[in-house]
């Protein structure tokens, strides 16, 4: 992989969940799987995709709700207090400028049935590690 040079970060390691998503709708569309099953968003998690999330673009592949929003959750130790929250692209944008290296997770939820589930996890490589 050929690394674009951007404060020690290189690369990215990008996992992708879709297979398990499509999985849970079809397992859900099938009756295998009950919806609270499947929209158990808790609270804490529909308040920050509506505070620090922005529209999916498509409906909620559950209860075809257009209120369906996508949220970015950053993990890692060099974040300190901010690891573990929901924050914009913008202050994900500025944590990477800082060149601290964290996990982020893409998440859609819905406004309206509390669907909820993990799209993609993103890794930055850095300088070292490559
Ligand atoms: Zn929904």
């Amino acid at each position: 992989m050929r690394a674009v040079p951007n404060a020690g970060i290189t690369g990215r390691v990008e996992l992708s969940y879709e297979f398990q998503r499509r999985n849970t709708i079809k397992r859900y569309r099938a009756g295998l799987v009950k919806k609270d099953d499947v929209c158990d968003a808790e609270f804490l998690l529909v308040a920050a995709s509506d505070f620090h999330g922005h529209p999916a673009g498509y409906d909620c592949p559950i209860c075809d709700s257009p209120r369906l929003r996508h949220v970015q959750w950053i993990y890692g130790d060099g974040l300190k207090h901010a690891s573990g929250s929901a924050r914009t692209p913008e202050e994900i944008a500025r944590f990477e400028a800082q060149g601290t290296v964290f996990t982020t997770h893409l998440v859609e939820v819905c406004q309206d049935c509390h669907w909820n589930h993990l799209l993609k996890a993103t890794t930055p490589t850095p300088e070292e590690a490559s």
